[in-house]
């Protein structure tokens, strides 16, 4: 008898779910979505909605498929543990997503495995933040552990006064703040890999990330002017956080390169990241392609590159009117070598609303082709 296609359940139904559906269709895999909401960016999917905090909901949709997933890192961890006692299988563990929902747990694990990072603290009190910003050149990065994205819950303080708001509602996030110090980098990076449950790992090409007003707006790929030990050594730092923690799927370690010369993490991604989406066009394995194997234990694909440089830009939300359709003639007649990605999302200013890459021999063309589709989109 004909082996049944493998069924992958993504819990989380936004542009990530929505851009695992080309891959998942191509090799034949039965994806399944459980969403917020209806209607949401992965709605061609398989979908279902219900809400992922709630035991029972994703119990009946974990029955329904062979390994769950996500597009996002929010589920409870209470949740997935009660899953995996139950026999399900969950990719990434439980085990390995507790440490990118809580950046002080993260930075905790990070620390035992000897790995580098910005100096950092965990702030139980105004005293304890006032000492650390005193030992750290009078200014720190302050987080809170749990909840934040895309720069919210980010604040450069000078003084415990500056965080009086969050230092009374300690109980909010979990008890306590993370203070970092503020390091001085000269640019933003991002290592992206793989891993099977049964060990096999694989890395893309560094990639640098810009961001603007703390959203990711533009990714270089592969990162400019990388040397080979700095790309040795970022493979290397994705291959210890992925083993030491026991992440599955794709794993995004956002670093820092310091002015100083120092690489040091800032963030973890277990799931494709934005970081990635380059590999679509970029590479011969998307990451998307990639986690449904990886999450499957299948054999992993070739993530070597197709080109010698791709370009990513966001399509960030300018205001609630953005209809890219209507801008579709001109701006593809205009860059017939960007390749436009929409999310089918509500518009909203600075949100996520799509991306546009572009591949070419040369750096400078794929920059300014994806950056001239972008503005014809956005702008008209
Ligand atoms: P989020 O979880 O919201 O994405 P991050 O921890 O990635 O938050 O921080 C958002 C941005 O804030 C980073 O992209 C970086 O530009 C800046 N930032 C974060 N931590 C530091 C730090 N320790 N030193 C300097 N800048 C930082």
């Amino acid at each position: 008898m004909a082996k049944q296609a493998p069924r992958v359940g993504v819990i989380g139904g936004g542009q990530l779910a929505r851009m695992m559906t080309p891959p998942a269709i191509n090799l034949g895999l039965e994806l399944k979505v459980l969403a917020e909401a209806a209607g949401s960016s992965a709605a061609m999917a398989t979908t279902q909605v219900g809400d992922y905090n709630q035991l029972e909901v994703v119990k009946k949709f974990a029955q329904s498929v062979d390994v769950i997933t996500f597009d996002h890192e929010h589920v409870p961890i209470k949740v997935l543990e009660a899953l995996e006692a139950e026999g399900v299988n969950v990719q990434p563990p439980s085990k390995a997503l507790k440490f990118a929902q809580n950046k002080l747990h993260m930075r905790q694990k990070l620390g035992e495995l000897g790995l580098p990072m910005p100096a950092w603290a965990q702030i139980n009190d105004a005293a304890s933040l006032d000492d650390f910003i005193a030992a750290n050149g009078g200014v720190a990065i302050l987080k809170t552990p749990i909840g934040g994205y895309d720069g919210k819950g980010v604040r450069v303080v000078r003084s415990s006064a500056e965080a009086k708001d969050w230092l009374e509602n300690l109980a909010d996030f979990g008890g306590s703040l993370l203070a970092e110090e503020k390091v001085d980098f000269v640019r933003e990076l991002a290592q992206l890999s793989a891993r099977r449950p049964s060990g096999e790992f694989l890395a893309w090409p560094l990639v640098e990330t810009i961001q603007e007003n703390g959203v990711c707006s533009v990714v270089l790929a592969p990162a400019p002017n990388a040397t080979a030990a700095l790309l040795e050594q970022t493979q290397e730092i994705a291959k210890r956080v992925s083993e030491g923690l026991g992440v599955t799927g794709v794993l995004a370690v956002e670093m820092f390169e310091a002015r100083d010369g120092r690489i040091v993490i800032n963030e973890l991604a277990m799931r494709p990241h934005n970081s990635g989406h380059f590999s679509i066009e970029g590479s011969v394995t998307s990451q998307f392609e990639q986690h449904l194997r990886a999450v499957l234990d299948l054999p992993l694909g070739s993530t070597l590159s197709r080109a010698a440089h791709s370009v990513m830009v966001n399509l960030l939300g300018v205001d609630d009117q953005n209809d890219f359709v209507q801008a579709y003639d001109k701006a593809l007649e205009a860059h017939p070598d960007a390749k436009i990605h929409t999310y089918g999302k509500g518009a909203r200013a600075g949100r996520k609303m799509g991306h546009v890459t572009v591949v070419s021999d040369s750096a400078e063309h794929a920059l300014a082709e994806a950056r001239g589709a972008a503005a014809v989109l956005l702008r008209g």
